[in-house]
């Protein structure tokens, strides 16, 4: 199957979860995850009509910009060490994996030098799983707070990656939990702060990540094959 074909099966199935969820499919976002792929293949997606493209790590991301002219839009998905944002400002129009106030501070310093400020979600890690980035979910009120103070980034939302599962019923609670989490900050009324966004669902488990709320969808193998 072509990339083409692929990204219009992923589509009709984000329609049809969010169908059945009762919720409106464009409150859905696909993010096409397009780590390891070439440009070729970014470029094929979006001549279907693929905008918004997840990547990684910082030196592949620049690279493609790079290369690409046609007006992509990037998100940044992956760890962030904070010596690296300052070459991520003024490419990316969200980065989901905002996890410490350091990183924060310093892509609200970068942004700031563009005069811009930065839509940001802050990544939690509900399982509390060693081998995973994320705040933990009892520090992450405190963190949005922190950020909130901060000039130039916005919280927009919050972001998770639950442990892995052969059956996508499996990661349902993380979602869901990290649903209930953001109503919770929600009601803190913090100035400045949205939780419009829930980054969550890959392509294993999208579906039950859109009838948990998910906005942003993270899928890669699904559209691009295995990595
Ligand atoms: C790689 C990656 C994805 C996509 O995973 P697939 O299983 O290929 O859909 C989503 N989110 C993050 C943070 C990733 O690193």
């Amino acid at each position: 199957m072509s990339i083409a074909e692929r990204l219009n099966q992923i589509r009709s199935r984000i329609t049809d979860a969010a169908v059945k969820a009762g919720r409106d499919p464009q409150t859905v976002r696909l993010v096409a995850v397009s780590k390891t792929r070439p440009p070729e293949d970014l470029l094929a997606a979006y001549r279907a009509g693929q905008v918004v493209f997840g990547e990684n790590y910082v030196q592949e991301l620049t690279a493609k910009t790079a290369a690409i002219t046609e007006p992509l839009e990037w998100h940044f998905i992956g760890h962030l060490q904070s010596n690296k944002a300052k070459y991520l400002a003024g490419l990316v129009t969200l980065i989901h994996s905002v996890d410490r106030l350091s990183l924060a501070e310093e892509i609200s310093r970068q942004w700031g030098r563009l005069g811009r400020s930065c839509d940001v979600l802050v990544q939690v890690n509900i399982a509390g799983e060693a081998t995973k980035s994320g705040t933990t979910e009892a520090g992450a009120l405190h963190l949005v707070r922190a950020i909130a103070q901060l000039p130039n980034v916005r919280v927009r939302g919050l972001m998770t990656m639950p442990p892995l599962f052969d059956d996508p019923e499996g990661a349902r609670p993380y979602f869901a939990e990290l649903k209930r989490l953001s109503e919770l900050i929600a009601a803190a009324a913090i100035p400045g702060v949205e939780m419009a966004e829930l980054s969550m669902g890959m392509s294993g488990d999208f579906e039950a990540a859109i009838q948990e709320g998910a906005t942003l969808v993270r899928v890669g193998t699904a559209i691009f094959g295995k990595r």
